[in-house]
């Protein structure tokens, strides 16, 4: 099994950022300190539920994990280990943003309490572009964090960066990139910048900030993976890349389609064809644990969900969708059910066909969205004809 924490606290809130969280004020430990208290309720009470399950990877995410102490994370951890069972080999990941991570000896404590992998809210290194986006860090304690991480010896340290921003140019991304590589992580995460509706960057869209055009934002994304590769930082998901050896295995886990639990509020579970998300309010979430309450509206995952989720999430890795494997879900034959619509997407360079699995191209992936919508209504179409045969006395 896999697990993830939310953590919902961040020092301010940025201007890009629809994930639950809330930014700490002064004097607001209070709050730190029942959610943590709340979390070791949370762990305990889902063990009592599945029993003591093998736990082989962990994922601090939020938020910002790093506004938890490192006494508190090594807590977190022996409690997930004397509840479930943590793999010897467990891959425990860390999000972290340079802010809040760069006190004398924390990434030090961290990696004593048992982290192994740092993931690091870098965005970018360019502080008019943190400033334009309300990140509150700078490019300067973004190359301190990296360096105290290095020290620390974490076993992997992954920097996440973002293009596509307001005023960003394709010469502007590969700088950026340049300069990132310079810090040798050993993988990226780059996210294209998506416009959540509900935030002030969304506001300011709509208010005529320029984002950059269709054409630049192509050109930053497919330069980009060429460079990244040309340093050895292979491609294995639609936005990560890694040198071999340092791909995360927990989000791997997730592609795979393997079973999660999430902990904290507004964290998603899926176990036993079950999903069910926490109350994204940290006082309900807490409320609720403590009255071991139920998740409600749990959402059964039948058998079109799950293929059309196999679909989805088989595109987004560069392994791609096995026909095998979609024949032993669906009893169908992929190519064969989809073939003009494959051919044409093989004419155009949007996908490639190789060894039994459908892979998109990096042309293919730019455009993934459009292909997966695509797919899935031919796909319900088709298995809706199959509940239909099935039904038909004979
Ligand atoms: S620090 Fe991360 S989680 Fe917090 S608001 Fe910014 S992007 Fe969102």
């Amino acid at each position: 099994m896999l697990l993830y924490i939310h953590v919902p606290f961040c020092r301010s809130r940025c201007a890009y950022c629809s994930f639950y969280s809330s930014a700490l004020s002064r004097g607001d430990e209070g709050r730190i300190q029942k959610y943590q208290d709340t979390l070791i309720a949370e762990i305990a009470l889902w063990a009592d539920r599945l029993g003591k399950e093998r736990v082989e990877t962990v994922f601090f995410g939020g938020g910002t994990p790093s506004l938890l102490s490192a006494s508190a994370v090594a807590l977190i951890l022996t409690r997930i280990d004397r509840a479930f069972s943590l793999a010897g080999n467990a891959e425990i990941s860390f999000e972290a943003n340079p802010e809040s991570f760069i006190a004398s000896g924390y990434a030090r404590d961290l990696r004593a309490a048992g982290i192994t992998r740092l993931s690091l809210g870098v965005q970018s290194l360019n502080d008019a572009f943190l400033q334009r986006m309300g990140r509150v860090h700078s490019a300067k304690e973004a190359a301190l964090a990296m360096q105290r991480a290095r020290q620390a010896h974490f076993s992997s340290i992954s920097v996440d960066c973002m293009w596509g921003l307001p005023g960003q140019k394709p010469d502007d991304w590969k700088r950026e990139l340049k300069e990132l590589s310079s810090l040798q992580p050993d993988h990226f995460s780059c996210y294209g910048l998506t416009l959540e509706e509900t935030t002030p960057l969304a506001e300011a869209v709509r208010g005529g900030l320029a984002l950059p055009s269709e054409q630049d934002q192509a050109a930053m994304y497919l330069e980009g993976i060429a460079y990244l590769e040309s340093l050895g930082y292979l491609q294995y998901e639609i936005s990560n890349f890694a040198r071999k050896g340092f791909r995360c295995r927990h989000n791997l886990g997730y592609w795979q389609g393997r079973e999660y639990l999430g902990l904290g509020p507004s964290a998603v579970s899926t176990i036993q064809n079950r999903r069910w998300s926490n109350i994204p309010d940290l006082a309900a979430w807490s409320e609720a644990v403590h009255n071991r309450a139920l998740p409600e509206d749990i959402e059964e995952l039948d058998r079109k969900a799950r293929v059309l989720e196999y679909i989805m999430l088989r595109l987004r890795t560069t392994r791609g969708l096995s026909v095998k494997a979609y024949r032993k879900l669906t009893g169908r034959n992929f190519l064969k059910d989809n073939h003009i619509f494959l051919q044409a997407l093989h004419n155009e360079d949007l996908i490639r066909i190789r060894g039994g699995f459908i892979q998109l191209t990096h042309t293919g992936m730019l455009v993934s969205n459009a292909i997966v919508a695509r797919l899935f209504e031919a796909v319900e179409e088709r298995l809706s004809d199959t509940e239909r045969e099935k039904k038909v006395p004979a």
